[in-house]
């Protein structure tokens, strides 16, 4: 059995709840956002010669953590074994063995673990395993306004949703990794590896290294 994380990219207005509540659980330091909300957004307009105008433009969000990857490079990567997946999938890291190399921040492709210099050590997102342990939810899902997270069996999670992906851009490929991530792909949504927009608010979902 494996959790995962199942989110409706239709219903996710970008409110940062998610981040800001796990954020607020995890006490953590304003540079630091083990759930980061991506704005992508590209597209144009232009002036036809009849004077109306055409436009391709399209913006949506896309609330990421930890996917606690079926192959995760960051376990592979790691040369001290700190990072382990337990018996539900849940991949996490060891802090007690970590000895903060970065070995997982550069093998993971959704660029998720991050170096707490000061620290000596790799953090990220643990899937809240305490809150897991007590039958709870994790915090992020149960924050969201807009019911856009779900967390659960991942085979439940793919009964109750069909039609789900494994990725939208700006997420990479899923074949890298095998993420435990379902996504409701919105209208707009884009391949992973699309060149068509960019990350609107790249400072911000990459500022997390301010550590470095
Ligand atoms: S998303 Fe990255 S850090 Fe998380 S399990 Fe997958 S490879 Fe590891
Ligand atoms: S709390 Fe929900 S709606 Fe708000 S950014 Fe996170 S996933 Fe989107």
């Amino acid at each position: 059995m494996a959790y995962g994380f199942y989110f409706d990219s239709t219903r996710c207005t970008g409110c940062r709840t998610c981040e800001m509540a796990c954020k607020d659980y995890k006490d953590l330091p304003a540079e630091i956002a083990f759930r980061r909300v991506f704005d992508y957004e590209g597209g144009s307009c232009a002036l036809g010669a009849d004077g109306t105008v055409a436009s391709d433009v399209f913006m949506y969000h896309v609330s990421d953590a930890c996917n606690h990857c079926e192959n995760p490079k960051c376990f592979a990567a790691c040369p001290t074994g700190a990072i382990e997946k337990d018996d539900d999938g849940i991949v996490f890291i060891n802090q007690e063995t970590c000895t903060g190399n970065g070995a997982c921040v550069d093998a993971c492709p959704y660029g998720v673990p991050i170096l707490v210099k000061e620290e000596g050590k790799a953090k990220k997102c643990d899937m809240c395993r305490d809150r897991v342990a007590e039958g709870k939810q994790p915090i992020c899902v149960e924050a969201c306004p807009l019911r856009a997270l779900e967390w659960g069996d991942l085979d439940e999670l793919k009964a109750a949703h069909p039609d789900a992906v494994a990725g939208i851009a700006p997420l990479a490929d899923p074949s890298e990794t095998v993420p435990s991530l379902l996504i409701n792909a919105c209208p707009a949504a884009k391949e992973p590896g699309d060149t068509t927009g960019f990350v609107a608010n790249e400072k911000e979902v990459t500022g997390v290294a301010a550590f470095e």
